[in-house]
């Protein structure tokens, strides 16, 4: 699933032109989870005790820690033995968090922008429970207006009741997560899903007019071949869905593919090099450019631009809030980062004391929000200095002159005009990596250039 909410441990940055190792090469927020700490989660506390802004949009967003199977590259923490009464238990726990921030001034009467419901697999709950979930979300903070409600999806959790209850529901943007259209390689990489799965539940999923549908694909997963990766950009556009979300596979610490990596003794993950899925993902963007598509940031195509938006990624991106509830997930509140327990006993046990489950947050300061967006916007593949310079007061051609000189030489990004400059395909294959480049000293862990 697209949105990584768990405990991660600092990692090691993916190199440029190397066989893939373990760690985490997808850079989802600034500065990284490692340098959030506990003891500043009276932060959250007291921006919440504050006025509300006026003008900052608000998300909300709920996890589903629930899968059907784990993946073998999975690294978020899923469940896949509870039971009706557990996820009861669960969605009670996420309620109380949920009413909890609703009764606060910062957020009292605030409506949301965006939604978003991520996992695990936010399909695997039945129609009455979505139901009864999202009532209950709705009565406490107003989802009426939304510009988007987005919900991750597995094709094997799909049928036509679930499609209908989770369009009845609100949800505008469904994410499909099809990583592969192959039957070895799903099963090889542990997915439950199979590729009649897919097939049944996109067709389900158009004919009650989503929105907008996106599907997820995996640059790069074991035993993927050349041929097949060419069949599955070919069935991907054969399908046309708005948007198609390409990730590169990276393999991190705690997932099944490290594991039997280290009782091996092996170094290397038995996936595709980082050149090699580099490759195929420019391949897959130069199809579906030849079809009609255009390629909006380092993973993504979407079929219509002016239509098919990303509330959730560019408003978040941009500093908006997120009330963040369930296991492992993080939010974003007036500038402070935090992230929920990990571990869903100590979770539901922290609601059931009246505590709040919040395990380590991290204050940001004016520097640190610009550099955030900064490099989160760099994965957009392009950007007009004169933006940072009226939000943040910031030359950003002088502040990063040596990176951005280094970038150019390199072939990883162009001048494109007086206020335009844009990474070149080389330079948004690898934007993760490179924007470590703008991180600050104290939240490097690599640099090359400066
Ligand atoms: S579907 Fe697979 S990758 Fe996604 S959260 Fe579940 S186990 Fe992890």
């Amino acid at each position: 699933m697209s949105d990584p909410s768990t405990l991660t441990r600092t990692p090691p940055i993916a190199k440029a032109d190397s066989e893939t190792e373990a760690g985490n090469y997808f850079v989802s927020n600034y500065p990284p989870f490692s340098f959030w700490k506990p003891d500043q989660v009276h932060r959250v506390h007291e921006v919440l005790e504050g006025p509300a802004p006026v003008d900052t949009p608000l998300g909300v967003y709920f996890h589903i820690p629930f899968c059907r199977k784990r993946c073998h590259f999975c690294y978020f923490r899923v469940y896949t033995d509870k039971n009706a009464n557990e996820i009861r238990a669960y969605v009670n726990a996420g309620m109380k968090e949920l009413a909890h921030y609703a009764a606060q001034p910062y957020l009292v009467g605030r409506k949301a922008h965006f939604v978003y419901f991520g996992g695990g697999t936010p399909s695997y709950l039945s129609v009455p429970q979505l139901k009864e979930l999202t009532d209950r979300m709705k009565d406490l903070i107003s989802w009426e207006g939304a510009e988007e409600v987005a919900f991750e999806a597995e094709p094997g959790t799909l049928n036509e009741t679930k499609l209908t209850g989770i369009r009845e529901v609100g949800v505008t943007r469904l994410s499909l997560g099809v990583e592969n259209f192959d039957d070895h390689i799903l099963e090889s990489n542990g997915r439950a899903h199979r590729s009649g799965e897919i097939d049944k539940a996109y067709n389900f999923a158009r004919g009650l007019g989503f929105e907008h549908i996106n599907i997820d694909l995996i640059a790069g997963m074991m035993n993927e071949t050349e041929e097949n990766w060419r069949r599955c950009v070919a069935k991907a556009i054969e399908m046309g869905p708005d948007a198609v979300t390409i990730y590169q596979m990276e393999v991190p610490y705690n997932t099944t593919i490290y594991k039997n990596m280290q009782a091996e003794g092996k170094v290397t993950a038995p996936v595709a090099s980082w050149p090699q899925k580099r490759d195929w993902v420019s391949y897959a963007f130069d199809e579906f450019q030849k079809a009609g598509y255009t390629v909006t940031s380092a993973y993504t195509v979407v079929k219509d631009p002016e239509r098919i938006k990303f509330v959730y990624r560019d408003a978040l991106w941009e500093g908006a809030d997120l009330v963040s509830a369930g296991v492992a997930s993080f939010g974003h509140l007036g500038g402070v980062h935090y992230q929920n327990q990990a571990d869903i006993g100590p979770y539901v046990e922290a609601l059931d004391r009246g505590e709040m489950p919040i395990f380590r947050a991290y204050e940001t300061n004016e520097e640190e929000r610009f550099i955030r967006e900064f490099v989160l916007k760099l994965k957009l593949g392009h950007f007009q200095p004169s933006y940072y310079k009226e939000k943040f007061g910031q030359d950003v051609l002088t502040r990063f002159a040596p990176e951005l000189a280094a970038l150019q030489r390199e072939g990883f990004l162009e001048i494109t005009g007086p206020d335009e400059v844009t990474l070149t395909r080389a330079g948004l294959l690898q934007s993760d990596r490179l924007c470590h480049e703008f991180f600050l000293p104290q939240h490097r862990q690599y640099a090359r250039y400066t």
